[in-house]
């Protein structure tokens, strides 16, 4: 089935075409990757997605609903972004329970919540800790989970692994790929690294200049001419 589609999605800021007539189709529990040079557009698409800029053309659906004039937070649609900021003050578990709060959710429904949530990452024994306190992977995985219990229909991923250093950045791939597959939620994410694409990803966008010029699995972007 089918989660998203882009249909001739045009994207401009002001005068310039950032990406011009997208078509893209990814499927339910699907992990994508939009991998490509620096100016290519993936940000731009991602950010059109996520409701956070109006498409000049085209139309965005979600599970085959039009959602192009969706307000952002209406959407169901999970972001992540490299500067993936929690409240240092607050605790893990508050930090977490954030955007679950703001829905109105409360009482045992929000501990349980949480609490798979900080499960699904492995950091149990960590709520009540704050984040300074805790690595960087690990102020990672908690912004993962804040994002995870939120439950989006998709999760965007803009550069999430770029901020760690080499080693977390290996675990923190393979984290990722569990907690998707665990949780079959839909994932997109963005990266300029081609090994952290073919690595991570069950299909790979691969964009220039606005537009795709190549798409396909790992397998085949690795075999290709
Ligand atoms: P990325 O790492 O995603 O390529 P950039 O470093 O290119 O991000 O851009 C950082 C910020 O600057 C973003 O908010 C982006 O929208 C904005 N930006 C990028 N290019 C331009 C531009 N030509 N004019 C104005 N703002 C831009
Ligand atoms: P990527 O994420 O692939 O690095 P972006 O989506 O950030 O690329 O940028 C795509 C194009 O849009 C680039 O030419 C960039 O300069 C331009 N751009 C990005 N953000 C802005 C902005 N806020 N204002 C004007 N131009 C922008």
């Amino acid at each position: 089935a089918t989660a998203l589609s882009l249909e001739k999605l045009t994207l401009r800021y002001g005068n310039t075409t950032a990406v011009e007539s997208l078509d893209l189709t990814i499927g339910k529990g699907e992990l994508v990757a939009l991998l490509g040079p620096s100016g290519c557009g993936k940000t731009t698409t991602m950010r059109a997605i996520a409701g956070l800029l109006a498409p000049s053309g085209g139309t965005i659906r979600l599970d085959g609903v039009d959602i192009t004039r969706v307000a952002t937070n209406k959407r169901h649609i999970g972001l992540m972004f490299q500067s993936y900021a929690l409240f240092p003050h607050l605790t893990v578990f508050d930090n977490v329970a954030f955007g679950l709060k703001l829905k109105g959710i409360k009482g045992a429904d929000l501990r349980n919540r949480v609490e798979s949530g900080l499960k699904s990452v492995g950091l149990m024994d960590y709520a009540a800790r704050k984040p300074p306190e805790l690595s960087g992977g690990q102020q990672q995985r908690v912004a993962l989970a804040r994002s995870m219990v939120m439950e989006p229909k998709v999760l965007l991923l803009d550069e999430p692994l770029s901020n760690l250093d080499a080693r977390l950045r290996l675990d923190m791939r393979t984290e990722l790929q569990r907690v998707q597959k665990e949780t079959g939620v839909t994932m997109i994410f963005v990266t300029h690294d081609q090994a952290e694409a073919l690595a991570l990803a069950d299909r790979i966008v691969v964009m220039r200049k606005g537009a795709i010029e190549q798409i396909g699995t790992p397998e085949e972007i690795y075999n290709a001419p």
